[in-house]
């Protein structure tokens, strides 16, 4: 039998530790202190960790699990989150109630606590299934995985199935399908002049982003599912100044990839010409995730995923997001992929990020189960 419950106290214990880290995608150094600590946990357990070292960001984790054999599940995970440096001080891990916080508590550190041991109860259990897996555990995930893609697909490759760790939904809906999503850039060069003494001579960089951002937001057709929005701005000088500088920041979802490529260009197409004349416009990014279908393949997986759920007294549902994740990459490579694997939470990438403590050692043993039925198939 095997037994996950038993580990619960390590497990929260290990939680605190990670949570208490700041590790936000663009601090290296906090992302490869959760590294550390998780390759010296998985050196425990007997596994092989790679590091794929990484100049900007965190160094990726590639983990074997067996000796030479060639593994058919893929199991990915990201260590870090959205959160600047000093955030773990602000507000750390804490407790109330059956609810944990802090940041990246759910987003995903309860995950990278369950994959650890959920492999740690297939050995305890004297299992053999875990040796035909390998982990991905990255870097840079939450700024839509510029190192990690490619490591990624190259993984995936050869491989049947991808398991990948995303928090389950609220409801403890696992995930079979996500909208595609691309970031992008809109800089825009203006002239500036002093606004009461010779306004003539100004060119307004920020009137000139008004305009692209109206233009941007009228490409929204949610009926469709393609949402874009222009969530940040930055722009100019002073009060009296007309600004020589504004910047727009562009995030795009879509639902199929024949949307991906059309919304591109109709972005490339807004921005190609200037409103106020004498601005000059700069588009940077592209599309970076393809959207997720939930295709035969990913509805076989789930009914196995579901089935093992039933024989523990889950009734596991599914459902799409409008969030990207990895899950994309694999499945878009035609590796069978199920996401939201991860323990329950909510309210990810707010303050008020939680993980219910209860489904941290259920979706655990979901998951031991789920390497060991995949893994006995050959
Ligand atoms: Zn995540």
């Amino acid at each position: 039998m095997m037994d996950v419950k038993m580990y619960k106290k390590d497990m929260l214990a290990l939680l605190e530790k990670l949570v208490n880290v700041d590790s936000g995608s663009n601090y290296k150094e906090g992302v490869d202190k959760v590294g550390n600590l998780l390759a010296e946990k998985f050196n425990e357990l007997g596994f092989s960790v790679e590091r794929i070292k990484q100049e900007t960001f965190g160094d990726h984790l590639r983990i074997r699990c067996g000796q030479g054999t060639k593994s058919t599940i893929l199991i990915v995970a990201h260590m870090d989150t959205v959160f600047k440096e000093g955030t773990a001080k602000k507000r750390p891990f804490s407790i109330v109630g059956e609810r944990a916080y802090g940041p990246g508590v759910i987003d995903m550190k309860a995950s990278l606590v369950s994959v650890l041991y959920a492999f740690t109860a297939l050995k305890k259990a004297g299992s053999e299934q875990y040796r035909n897996v390998e982990i991905l555990i990255t870097s840079d995930e939450e700024i839509g995985s510029p190192t990690s893609k490619a490591l990624i697909e190259q993984a995936a490759k050869g491989k049947r199935y991808a398991l990948v760790m995303e928090p389950a939904r609220k409801d403890g809906s696992l995930v079979t399908e996500r909208r595609g999503n691309g970031r992008f850039t809109l800089v825009v060069k203006g002239q500036a002049a002093h606004s009461g003494i010779e306004p003539e001579k100004g060119r307004s960089a920020i009137e000139e982003l008004a305009y692209k951002i109206v233009k941007l937001h009228r490409l929204n057709d949610l009926d469709q599912g393609i949402s874009i929005n222009v969530g940040k701005i930055e722009g100019g000088d002073a009060v009296n100044t007309i600004s020589p500088r504004a910047v727009g920041y562009i995030d795009v979802r879509v639902s199929t990839s024949e949307q991906a490529v059309a919304v591109e260009q109709k972005i490339e197409e807004v921005c190609a010409t200037s409103d106020v004349k004498g601005t000059k416009i700069e588009l940077h990014g592209h599309m970076k995730r393809p959207p997720m279908k939930k295709d035969q393949q990913i509805e076989e997986l789930l009914q196995i995923v579901q089935e093992v759920g039933r024989e523990m007294g889950l009734d596991l549902k599914d459902t799409a997001t409008g969030g990207g994740s990895d899950a994309s990459f694999t499945a878009a490579m035609g590796v069978a992929t199920i996401d939201g694997l991860g323990p329950i939470g909510g309210n990810a990438h707010s303050e008020k990020e939680y993980l219910e403590i209860p489904s941290l050692t259920e979706r655990t043993l979901l998951l031991a189960k789920i390497i060991e039925r995949l893994g006995d198939e050959k």
